[in-house]
């Protein structure tokens, strides 16, 4: 007799440790989806090798048939899942099914304290461990080409073991999981309940599901036989009875048999007519690709066909996957096949990454069944399947837009998704912007698509006016808007960090411009009166403009005259083709920025004044009276700080502000600042009011203190 293996004894990493007290200790009734995530990973295992195997037919001579077995035992109470896929070497099973945690291990943990189904673990990396959901003891033989045949085994309880099989029934090649089923857990034994479940969760699976059922038939038993029985009958002395039956020369016996029975229909959903296959059907294939736990929002079922063949499946989930920006992410979630034969998850090429929330399946008649990923790059045909799904795929929004309620749903999910897809797809610009929803000035609690905008846009409006800014709440009540809501203009409130690249790229549509209402050349049309007016407004204010930029040096690049904002005294504009206060504000938060960049696209200021505006106006009384009268400098400075809030930037330097503030409402208090001096009040605090703005000036001025 062989000496058993040694075994070796692992301690769960900590996060899986308790991912799995979690499975075992909380109550969940939806314990069934276990075996949805047994059979997922043994169709995971056999795609593998029979990708393998495409290059190289000899990964499968070890096991030459692809399938899943379901075996329930009744006496032992085990039912056991096996598959002839890849397998896994000791290495794979140590790191896959214990020490290594993936980034799910944890979110899904967040997720169900936060009230998740357990039936979402599948899309959280971590399906394997639900086996717990019913079995106390999970066992798991497998053999990979590379390696001997091993056994993992685990009680949960912070650690498993594994040792080498020498003596279990070898595999050839694949994985045996023996489920050693929990008391109340025994109804996983009945095929009934088996039956059912492979055809509600897993009825797509692409390898034949058989499960080894017990018959007892009634066997007609020969003549020699029956004789043969009779013998031992007449012994045990029961011969009246088989005299009579002897007239027949046969005789019924009752036999146990056993057999495997093939559980799923194998036709690919895709390969049958769209028009022939239900909702639910649709949504049974989703949660089989997807491991999601929802139905899909939408659905695109289409064949290309001419020079040119493939078969294609396409879906909208409902919302967004917890690690959807996660870099480390797979880029996507398209499935290639050729011709029926799945090739690989997520292939690149084959949908840009603005899409990679799209899920599905792609079957080509076209490519070679041999294509590596590395080939697949250059590959042409690949590129022209790749454009007829970028396009199907804008049908597909189009399609769920014309449903208010879905569309919100989705635009919530995947609206960052689209504009990107703006900033990126110069091809498909035009059909993406059409997509793409925005509070505004007059939308009110909706959101306004850019058609309806121009639909709204007043006579003699040449452009689309928007706004950028860190929320709806903070650009609402901008200066910037005050002249165009009195003009009766609508603006977009562009919010979203991502609206600034896309509308960079955007530029115009339907023929009109898109215009930052923060930026320089708003150009707004003007009668011949109101012109003259702001000519001759503009020479009178002349001088205090000069005035000004003389106090704020370089601060701003020019004061003048606008009639940009009607109630606000002034507001900070930016140059048309450099970053808005907002893109400033968005870059100074990017810890890796380039501060070269910076340098030449950290926008320009331009301070607009609005000469009808009551403080502009004492402004100009006193300066024209008394050029160096030290209250109009500290005042500019003031005035100034308080526009780059309004306008969206950020102080460089809060503290001084707030110090002006502060000697403002001392003002406004009538406090004394010499008695508060006397008092030994700590006024050295008090930064110099002008700064370095007087030190381009020949003469410095003198400090107000
Ligand atoms: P996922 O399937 O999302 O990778 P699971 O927790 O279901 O997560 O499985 C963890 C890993 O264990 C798999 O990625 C795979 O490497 C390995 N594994 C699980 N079941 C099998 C199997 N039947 N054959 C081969 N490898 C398997
Ligand atoms: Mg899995």
């Amino acid at each position: 007799m062989a000496s058993e293996a040694p075994v070796e004894t692992f301690a769960f990493q900590a996060e899986i440790n308790q991912l799995l007290s979690l499975i075992i200790n909380t109550f969940y009734s939806n314990k069934e989806i276990f075996l949805r995530e047994l059979i997922s990973n043994a169709s995971d295992a056999l795609d593998k090798i029979r990708y393998m195997s495409l290059t190289d037919k000899s990964v499968l001579d070890n096991n030459p048939e692809l399938y899943i077995h379901l075996q329930p035992n009744k006496a032992d109470g085990t039912l056991a899942i096996t598959d002839s896929g890849i397998g896994m070497t000791k290495a794979d099973l140590i790191n896959n099914l214990g020490t290594i945690a993936r980034s799910g291990t944890k979110a899904f943990m967040e997720a169900l304290s936060a009230g998740a189904d357990v039936s979402m673990i599948g899309q959280f990396g971590v399906g394997f461990y639900s086996a717990y959901l019913v079995a106390d003891r999970v066992t798991v033989v497998t053999k990979h080409n590379d390696d001997e045949q091993y056994v993992w085994e685990s009680q949960a309880g912070g650690s498993f073991s594994i040792r080498r099989d020498t003596e279990g029934e070898p595999l050839g090649r694949g994985t045996k999981i023996i489920l050693h089923l929990k008391e109340d857990q025994k109804e996983y034994l009945e095929e009934r309940r088996i039956k059912d479940l492979v055809k509600k969760h897993s009825e797509f699976i692409s390898y034949p599901i058989s499960l080894w059922t017990e018959k007892t038939v009634d066997k007609e038993v020969s003549d020699d036989e029956a004789e043969e029985e009779e013998k031992k009958e007449e012994e045990e002395g029961k011969v009246e009875e088989v005299k009579e039956e002897k007239e027949k020369k046969t005789k019924k016996v009752q036999e146990v048999q056993h057999e495997w029975d093939l559980l799923n229909k194998q036709k690919p959903i895709w390969m049958r007519n769209p028009d022939e296959v239900t909702k639910e059907e649709y949504a049974a294939f989703y949660k089989s690709i997807s491991n999601d736990w929802e139905d899909h929002l939408a659905v695109k079922h289409f064949s290309v066909e001419g020079q040119l063949e493939f078969k294609s499946i396409l879906y909208l989930p409902k919302r967004a996957p917890f690690d959807m920006f996660d870099q480390r992410k797979k880029p996507n979630n398209i499935k290639l096949y050729v011709r029926r034969v799945f090739i690989m998850d997520n292939c690149e090429d084959l949908i840009p990454e603005w899409l990679n929330f799209v899920k599905g399946i792609v079957d080509s008649e076209d490519l070679p069944l041999n294509i590596s990923r590395e080939t697949l790059q250059q590959n042409k045909i690949l590129k022209v399947i790749k454009k007829n799904i970028v396009k199907k795929c804008l049908e597909l929004f189009a399609e769920v837009a014309e449903n208010k309620d879905d569309y919100n749903k989705f635009y919530e999910s995947f609206g960052k998704n689209l504009k990107l897809g703006v900033h990126e797809d110069s091809q498909n610009r035009a059909k993406l912007a059409d997509l793409l929803r925005y509070h505004s000035t007059k939308s009110g609690e909706e959101t306004t698509s850019l058609k309806d905008y121009v639909t709204r846009m007043k006579e003699g409006q040449k452009a689309i006016y928007y706004i950028t800014g860190e929320s709806r709440k903070a650009v609402e009540n901008s200066p910037f808007l005050e002249r165009l809501k009195k003009m009766g203009y609508e603006v977009l409130f562009m919010v979203d960090p991502i609206d600034e690249y896309a509308v960079q790229q955007l530029k115009e549509y339907d023929g009109k411009k898109l215009v930052c209402c923060t930026k320089e050349g708003l150009d707004l049309d003007e009668s011949e009166e109101e012109k003259k007016r702001k000519e001759e407004l503009a020479s009178q204010f002349e001088p205090l403009c000069r005035l000004m930029k003389d106090i704020l040096g370089d601060k701003v690049e020019k004061v003048m005259v606008s009639h940009r904002v009607v109630d606000s005294p002034c507001v900070l504009v930016t140059g048309e083709y450099g970053w808005s206060a907002n893109m400033e504000r968005i870059m100074k938060a990017q810890a890796l920025r380039d501060n070269s960049m910076a340098a030449y696209m950290t926008s320009k200021k331009t301070l607009e004044i609005n000469p009808e505006n009551a403080i502009m106006n004492e402004l100009k009384k006193r300066s024209d009276a008394d050029k160096s009268d030290k209250t109009v400098k500290d005042l500019v400075l003031l005035l100034f700080e308080t526009a780059l809030l309004s306008s969206g930037f950020s102080l460089d330097e809060p503290n001084t502000f707030a110090s002006r503030i502060h000697r403002m409402i001392k003002l406004g208090l009538s406090i004394d600042e010499e008695v508060e001096e006397g008092l030994g009040a700590a006024d050295d605090d008090l930064p110099p009011l002008e700064e370095d703005a007087a030190a381009g000036e020949g003469s410095r001025m003198e400090e107000v203190d």
